[in-house]
């Protein structure tokens, strides 16, 4: 077998991000593209007919009509709620208590643990999404779970163990010092280990006291290569509590700013209610805000403000947040945020929605120098998507005039349909 693989099909790739330029300097598509993959990452990229004069004995892979980029990335989802997504009818407090913390109770048995994840990665790899963020339960045997069958699979994949030690029932509490030492473990066993990371977990302000996100902040100053995940601002209820529970803040995010978890590697999901001081903190700390479209209209959140925050250059990623978000598809992530989009009088392109769920995402994750887009020397995580996958979208798309037209009716109605194969550092899955 040739060690070089070539795949052909229509590609796209990002020259630069299309909220800041000019969307046909921003983005390379080309209608008979060529992808050489050698070693587990992209070797070169060009037209179809040059790439194969370029590598006459590659091993092609033939996509036809199918679209050719950088594998989905989901910047923040709990792999523990695998089981309970699409719950019925609670907003974020009560969805906690009634749905997620006895779930998140199970994963102290590393054989249910081992089953969540493995059902997580089937899940979310068939639905094209090759790296993932994910918060894991109190239990180490929840981490484990998950980088072992990361590694099964060989993604690129961040996770943490989530801290809590108030506000959560008994069996979901440790304390600030275990939250400390099973965190640093962890990190230590798995941070840099092949293709995986870690992210320091604090869940969210109010299950977390002081002194436990004070223990944390001390642990990412002294692991500073890590990333640092939590929420942020979700909802209205979620705030006012937060200002009852810290009443010597001056708001949200200044209860992880005071112990040092606001900073370049820090990941905030949802920010939805953020004040002013907030937005420019969080812009002038360079940390990335994490939109969560389905979770956010699911739970009932609110309007995530893209136009706003973009225009002041905040990284910002997308993601599922299953299983409070109600998909495991970034296609129907991307759908989402476009409708929010709508319902706040931004009307986001195609190719911006492509963008976040892909550059966007590696760049919120700091790792757009590995994963995100289809360029020379990154990891050749790809999707290759039918934008044909269904008789309703194939009539769409048969009118379509562009690229963008043709994509469109697939991210507003595609799903693992439109999924035709998934290639996972340099090798595509069978
Ligand atoms: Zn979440």
């Amino acid at each position: 077998m040739s060690e070089i693989s070539l795949l052909l099909g229509q590609t796209l790739s990002f020259d630069a991000d299309p909220f800041h330029g000019n969307l046909d300097d921003c983005t390379n598509w080309r209608r008979r593209g060529g992808i050489a993959v050698k070693g587990g990452k992209i070797l070169d990229t060009g037209e179809a007919d040059d790439m194969r004069t370029a590598y006459p004995s590659a091993q092609v892979f033939d996509y036809g009509d199918a679209l050719i980029s950088a594998g989905f990335i989901d910047a923040h989802a709990h792999y523990p709620q695998t089981a309970i997504i699409a719950s019925w009818g609670k907003r974020l407090i009560d969805w906690l208590n009634t749905y997620t913390f006895p779930e998140e109770m199970r994963f102290g048995d590393p054989e249910y643990a081992a089953n969540a994840a493995n059902n997580y990665f089937n899940f979310t790899l068939a639905n094209g999404t090759t790296t993932v963020c994910s918060y894991c339960t109190i239990h180490p045997e929840s981490v484990e779970a998950f980088f072992a069958v990361a590694t099964k699979h060989n993604v690129r994949a961040v996770a943490g163990k989530t801290c809590m030690d108030r506000n959560a029932p008994d069996r979901l509490r440790d304390t600030p010092a275990s939250a400390y030492d099973d965190s640093k473990r962890l990190l230590e066993k798995w941070h840099g280990m092949g293709r995986l990371s870690y992210a320091i977990t604090p869940r969210f302000s109010p299950t977390s006291t002081p002194e436990q996100l004070e223990a944390l902040g001390a642990l990412w100053a002294e692991n500073p290569g890590c990333l640092m995940q939590t929420h942020l601002s979700e909802q209205v209820d979620e705030v006012k509590w937060v200002a009852d529970l810290f009443p010597d803040t001056r708001d949200y995010l200044d209860t992880y700013e005071q112990f040092g978890l606001v900073g370049p590697g820090a990941m905030f999901g949802h920010a939805i209610y953020l004040t002013k001081r907030e937005r420019d903190r969080l812009s002038e700390a360079d940390a990335a805000l994490i939109h969560c479209p389905t979770s956010n209209t699911f739970i009932g959140s609110g309007l995530f403000d893209m136009a706003g925050l973009m225009a002041q250059k905040q990284r910002i990623g997308l993601a599922t947040d299953t299983g409070g978000g109600s998909s495991f598809s970034m296609l129907r992530t991307m759908a989402a945020a476009y409708e929010i989009g709508q319902l706040n009088g931004t009307t986001l392109h195609p190719a911006q929605l492509y963008w976040l769920a892909t550059v966007g995402s590696a760049r919120a994750m700091q790792m757009d120098d590995k994963i995100g887009n289809v360029q020379k020397g990154l990891e050749a995580d790809l999707v290759i998507l039918d934008l044909a996958s269904t008789p309703a979208i194939a009539q769409r798309t048969a009118r379509a005039e562009d690229i963008w037209q043709a994509l469109f009716p697939t991210i507003m109605m595609g799903d693992d349909r439109a999924v035709k194969a998934v290639w996972v550092n340099g090798q595509e899955l069978g």
